[in-house]
């Protein structure tokens, strides 16, 4: 039988979210249940809930940066057990037949992988997130939670984490390379910490300086203000790579000419609007113009396990289920240190 868990839904697109509850599937054999302690908001939540990008499926359910335990396990489950502490990111299945499946690289899935919400298993069964008390999924789309990391700090590397550190490792940041964070949001403060712990040169580029203390705390040797013209002169032909984690448009070719010979801009974040550059500002470096996407399962479990070795979570405001409307107008405007986690505890009808 399936069952009903409470959970912050958004009826249409843009609306308030309200208490209610969502059907979760019975526990299949490959299945675990999992009982959400935290569940982060991240930027594309809101790209979603606001149909920015998009016709979205509703009601929805956000959330795809779930911590939580294992409260039961189907029977030929052998990765999880109960207690355990795990977590669900941006997606919960994809085809595993498909070269970019086979390759680890799920979430580049052939066929599309089932997004965790705002999507569709391949029954055709819409997909609720997060901004739930329990969830149900395949075991092999469930991450192991090291020790050492608590639950609410973990919530938000299960997407801010995993989509910095992949573009991280795949340009190579690391001693003697000098890497660019643009934006000191959910991703750009986790790129600026998982950047630093692996060994890179790390310079901030934010559009003030309000947030410059910070930055330098988590990493940063240098830090600089995108309003004034100077940064661009002044970082003229200097990084290997710069991440851009920015929400909303941006003057590429200003960033472009930061870039050194052979050096990478590589997009994680996702505007809504198409954007431009001109062409010139790559072949005068020959430099390139790239973006990434989350990543796959694997390299999940191994962003996960050098968090916990080099001791990294997310700088988190932990907010109650009454505050998810404020947080996402505090997160479009920049107000945001550096990830709110929602307390699901508080979503339940008789928390409120
Ligand atoms: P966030 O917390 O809102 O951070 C975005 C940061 O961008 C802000 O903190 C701000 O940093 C900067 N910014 C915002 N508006 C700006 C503007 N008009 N001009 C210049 N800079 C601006 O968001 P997030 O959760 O980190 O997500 C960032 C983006 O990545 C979103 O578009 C999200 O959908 C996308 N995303 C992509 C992936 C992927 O796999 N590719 C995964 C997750 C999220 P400063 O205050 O420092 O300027
Ligand atoms: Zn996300
Ligand atoms: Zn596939």
């Amino acid at each position: 039988m399936p069952t009903t868990v409470p959970a912050l839904i958004a009826e249409t697109p843009g609306a308030s979210f309200t208490r209610s509850t969502i059907e979760r599937r019975d526990v299949g054999p490959n299945d675990v249940a999992i009982d959400i302690a935290y569940a982060g908001i991240c930027h594309s939540d809101i790209h979603q809930a606001r149909e920015e990008w998009g016709a979205g499926i509703f009601p929805m359910v956000p959330g795809h940066e779930i911590a939580g335990i294992v409260t039961e396990v189907g029977s030929d489950v052998t990765k999880h057990k109960v207690g355990d502490r795990v977590g669900i990111g941006c997606f919960v299945d994809s085809c595993r037949e498909c070269e970019n499946c086979l390759a680890g690289e799920e979430q580049f899935c052939l066929k599309g992988n089932v997004a965790t919400y705002n999507g569709r298993q391949y029954s055709g069964e819409e997909t609720y997130g997060g901004y739930s008390t329990a969830i149900v999924a395949d075991e092999n789309y469930v991450l192991s939670i090291p020790e050492g990391i608590d639950l609410d700090v973990a919530a938000p590397l299960l997407c801010a984490g995993i989509t910095t550190y992949s573009p991280l490792k795949h340009w190579g940041a690391g001693p003697g390379k000098k890497v660019a964070i643009v934006g000191m949001g959910g991703l750009g403060h986790m790129g600026v910490k998982i950047a630093a712990a692996l060994g890179a040169e790390v310079t901030v580029l934010s559009q003030t300086l309000s947030k410059k203390e910070d930055g330098l705390r988590l990493g940063a040797t240098d830090y600089f203000a995108t309003s004034d013209d100077e940064t661009f002169k002044k970082n003229s032909k200097r990084f290997d790579l710069i991440i851009n984690t920015v929400s909303a448009d941006l003057p590429i070719d200003k960033y472009l000419s930061m870039l050194t010979l052979d050096g990478s801009m590589v997009f994680v974040g996702l505007p809504e609007k198409p954007q431009t550059f001109r062409v010139f500002s790559l072949t005068g470096g020959r430099r390139s113009l790239a973006g990434s996407n989350i990543g796959g399962i694997r390299e999940t479990q191994e962003m996960l396990n050098f968090c916990a070795e080099h001791g990294l979570g997310a700088d988190v405001e932990v907010i109650g289920a009454d505050q998810v409307d404020e947080a996402y107008e505090r997160v479009v405007k920049s107000d945001v240190r550096y990830r709110f986690v929602i307390d699901t505890a508080t979503i339940p009808e008789n928390a409120a």
